[in-house]
């Protein structure tokens, strides 16, 4: 959420934020309706006022009319409280809505426009390979070597869910540990997170819990959601909390399953793996002080780019054009893999993600930091990103690494927790 005394001060700012990101936010009813909030609340207690020395008046007046009279006008003046009152609770609906679809503010230098006019900003280590024969993509290698199965995933769930199998089920717990120990190493607290959050908390991170357009799984006759991102579990962990200054910047990391109704994603490539409704993803999450989020953002990024040039797989990063922000972020990096058997010859598919939320996340859950000796308290600045969501992250490896005689070589990093060299020999 924006800060409101901001928006008030800066209409126009606030107002051109919103068509540069493509969200359609009426900046100048929702001042209007604020202006005529505070109108009203004036003379609400203008009226309280009145209502007051009408009720002290009862008890002095010289007779029953009097009485009657002075009863009368209290009650009247009641009734234009409450008249007021619905008034105030309607426009206050229809300025909350207004302000909860404004997204945050937008870092100076992202790309302006929609997501074409994303901004290619660096390139792994590893180079495109060079096939000497023909590729083939990841559903084709799976199915030659058993390692995933579609028709099984769909039997027990639908479409868009699959079981991993053989050495595709050791390769998501090794790019689990891989990633884990290396978050480790860079001073990450580990946890394991619950696949499970309330409505309020999901709406706190910027997520819609239920209705038609949300990608959130709702639990019936409760207010619980599958999560979609550990973002959510993460970010909502310290919600109403007031973290010491020492305590920043706080850096989490968390496993957890996501779950993704991808409403409205029919016909975007989603072949395979690429876009299911159910995959596991180690995510990171840190809170800072406001002036540490950017150098924690691009600390994000290269921790992304370390963890793929690790695995030995090529991939760009981008900086991600203002249409293609959503709500929350200030600025997002997107590492996109080279996949070799996606599209025609091979197409960047999206890997990770990470963004700088400023105080847009905490101010809605509430999470501030004191400094010591000082009064009063100030919201925290919330980033999340990407290491590694393994459904992708395993198209990634299985074409990266074919080869000519139908085997896919282990990348070295994950070798010791698979066991063997490579998938599809005895070796
Ligand atoms: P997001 O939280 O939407 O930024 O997504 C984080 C990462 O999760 C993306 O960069 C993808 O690697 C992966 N991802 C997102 N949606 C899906 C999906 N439906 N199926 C598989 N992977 C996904």
């Amino acid at each position: 959420m924006l800060d409101k005394k901001y928006i008030l001060e800066n209409p126009e700012v606030v107002q051109k934020n919103c068509a540069n990101r493509g969200v359609k936010a009426d900046v100048n009813r929702y001042v209007e309706l604020e202006s005529q909030c505070r109108q009203i609340q004036q003379e609400i207690e203008e009226l309280s006022r009145q209502a007051n020395v009408v009720s002290k008046s009862i008890g002095q007046a010289k007779d029953d009319a009097e009485r009657e009279t002075r009863k009368e006008e209290g009650r009247t003046l009641r009734e234009q409280k409450e008249a007021k009152q619905e008034q105030i609770d309607r426009l206050t609906a229809e300025a909350g809505a207004i302000y909860r679809s404004m997204p945050n503010l937008t870092h100076p230098d992202a790309p302006v426009g929609e997501e074409h006019h994303a901004r290619e900003i660096r390139r792994g280590k590893t180079e495109v390979r060079k096939f000497s024969f023909p590729v083939v993509d990841h559903v084709a290698i799976a199915e030659q070597h058993d390692l995933i199965d579609f028709e099984g995933g769909a039997r027990i769930a639908g479409n868009g869910f699959y079981f991993l199998k053989n050495e595709a089920a050791l390769l998501e717990l090794a790019l689990q540990q891989y990633t884990m120990h290396f978050l480790v190493g860079e001073g990450f607290v580990p946890t394991i997170t619950p696949d499970v959050a309330r409505n309020e908390i999901l709406q706190g991170v910027g997520f819609i819990p239920r209705g038609p357009e949300t990608q959130i799984y709702s639990i019936e006759n409760n207010d619980l959601n599958l999560v979609a991102t550990a973002e959510i579990t993460l970010g909502g962990l310290y919600s109403g909390e007031v973290l010491d200054r020492e305590q920043l910047p706080l850096k989490l990391c968390g496993v957890s399953h996501c779950f993704r109704t991808e409403a409205g994603a029919a016909g975007r490539a989603s072949r395979g793996l690429y876009r299911v409704h159910q995959f596991t993803k180690v995510e990171m999450f840190a809170f800072t002080l406001p002036d540490q989020s950017e150098e924690m953002h691009q600390h994000f990024c290269d921790l992304e780019c370390k963890i793929f040039d690790g695995l030995g797989i090529p991939y760009r990063v981008i900086d991600t054009a203002t249409g293609d922000l959503g709500g929350p972020a200030y600025r997002k990096f997107d590492l996109e893999a080279w996949m070799p058997g996606r599209g025609k010859n091979g197409e960047y598919g999206e890997v990770t993600s990470t963004s700088n939320c400023t105080d847009y996340q905490s101010r809605r859950l509430n999470i501030r930091y004191r400094v010591q000796g000082e009064k009063g308290t100030n919201l925290v600045h919330t980033l999340n990103g990407t290491a590694v969501a393994i459904s992708r992250a395993l198209i990634a490896i299985l074409e990266n690494y074919q080869q000519a005689d139908g085997t896919v070589v282990v990348p070295e990093v994950l070798r010791k927790w698979i066991g063997k060299d490579r998938i599809g020999s005895s070796e």
